[in-house]
């Protein structure tokens, strides 16, 4: 077993513990509160944060390598956006595994596009060993596109410091999140469906230019997936719809419940496989008043009826996810354990921007 530590001067850290542990929690790592620390633990390793006066030390460990450098990564990217106005300075001791290719990255073939709806395309990708995308339990991933005018691929190396080094300095590969539409790992294939927004963002801009035997690498899966119960209210634009469609694909049949979606127009709207107990509401902007429109219905349902086994998922542009995060929080009175929802995209904001301002640009 390998293993590493680190004691971080963070004289607030009594103020951001619960944010870290959240987004730990929400980020591949099951998190527990044992012997007066809080242990991470994910398929890489395990972490344990002991909040100190004024400190936080963290120990990690894992078996190979390239899973000690996950960890600190995890831990080290992680605590370092939850809290960056802290300005941490995080400095790991112990054993050294060298620049690492990440264990979680996959590299993904294009291997046919298909026109969804106008400005939906789904993307099949050719690649080996994904097995590990193969779980309702997390169905996000992290794409990694190469730029433009790259002769060869180039892949991002973890290093020591748990920090990720980039070929040819950030600017050069772009990454972006996206929902697992679908995973047949035995037959060696997943799908995405991306939405076309129009934007100049890496993502976008992959998306034109995307051509059969294009390789993106894949990293993760990451986040919580939606949370089972047999009544589902979930909401989502159209960067939530993919989430939504493989949401009520995966459902057991006798789910019950309302999807709401919100798209640009009619053109929009797609086929999806649903339990019959499941309505499939479509929210055309084109034709509604609202600003927010996943919010405006949300508020009109009966959220006093049926609310024990029921559970929400959100995934949306993160002004109207605030929106709703506070609704079900403060006035529904939902236990956060039955609500999954994440901010997709931020008005105005790319990634980047997002990333320079931290957790406060994506906090509900
Ligand atoms: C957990 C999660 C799952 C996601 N799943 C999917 C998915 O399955 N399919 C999918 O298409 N997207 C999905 N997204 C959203 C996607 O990651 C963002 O839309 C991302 O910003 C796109 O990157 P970009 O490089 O095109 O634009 P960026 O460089 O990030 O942004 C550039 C500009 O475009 C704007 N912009 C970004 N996204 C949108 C949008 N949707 N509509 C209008 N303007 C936008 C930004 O506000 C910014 O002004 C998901 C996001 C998350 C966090």
């Amino acid at each position: 077993m390998l293993s590493a530590s680190t004691t971080v001067a963070f004289p607030r850290i009594a103020a951001f513990l619960e944010a870290i542990l959240d987004s730990l929690a929400a980020h591949d790592m099951a998190v527990a509160a044992e012997d007066g620390a809080h242990v991470a633990r994910s398929s890489f390793g395990e972490a344990r944060l002991e909040p100190g006066d004024g400190t936080l030390t963290i120990h990690v460990r894992a078996v190979t390598g390239p899973e000690l450098n996950r960890v600190r990564h995890a831990i080290t990217g992680l605590i370092g956006f939850v809290a960056k106005s802290e300005q941490l300075d995080i400095r790991w001791e112990g054993d050294v595994a060298g620049a690492t290719l990440p264990p979680d990255l996959r590299i993904l073939t294009v291997r046919e596009i298909q026109v969804l709806t106008p400005r939906m395309r789904r993307v099949m990708f050719d690649g080996a060993d994904l097995g590990r995308f193969a779980t309702g339990e997390q169905i996000h991933t992290r794409l990694l596109f190469q730029p433009e005018d790259a002769v060869f691929p180039e892949w991002p190396l973890l290093d020591d410091a748990g920090l990720i080094q980039w070929p040819g300095g950030v600017q050069r590969l772009g990454s972006r999140v996206y929902t697992l539409r679908h995973v047949d790992a035995s037959a060696g294939r997943l799908w995405i469906d991306f939405f076309d927004h129009g934007g100049e963002g890496p993502g976008a801009r992959w998306l034109r230019r995307a051509r059969p035997g294009d390789v993106v690498g894949a990293l993760g899966p990451a986040a919580h997936g939606p949370k089972p119960a047999r009544r589902m209210i979930l909401a989502g634009d159209e960067t939530g719809l993919p989430g939504i469609a493989r949401i009520l694909e995966d459902a057991p049949k006798e789910t019950r419940g309302l999807a709401l979606i919100s798209v640009a127009d009619a053109a929009e709207r797609q086929p999806l496989r649903a339990p019959s107990g499941m309505e499939v509401r479509w929210l055309l902007r084109n034709e509604l008043p609202d600003t927010q429109p996943l919010a405006a219905a949300i508020r009109l349902l009966d959220w006093e009826a049926d609310r024990a086994d029921l559970s929400v998922w959100i995934g949306c542009e993160f002004h109207e996810f605030r929106t709703l995060r506070h609704f079900l929080r403060d006035e529904v009175k939902l236990p956060a354990a039955q609500v999954v929802a994440f901010s997709h995209w931020r008005r105005g904001m790319s990634e980047e921007d997002i990333i320079a301002v931290g957790g406060d640009a994506v906090a509900a």
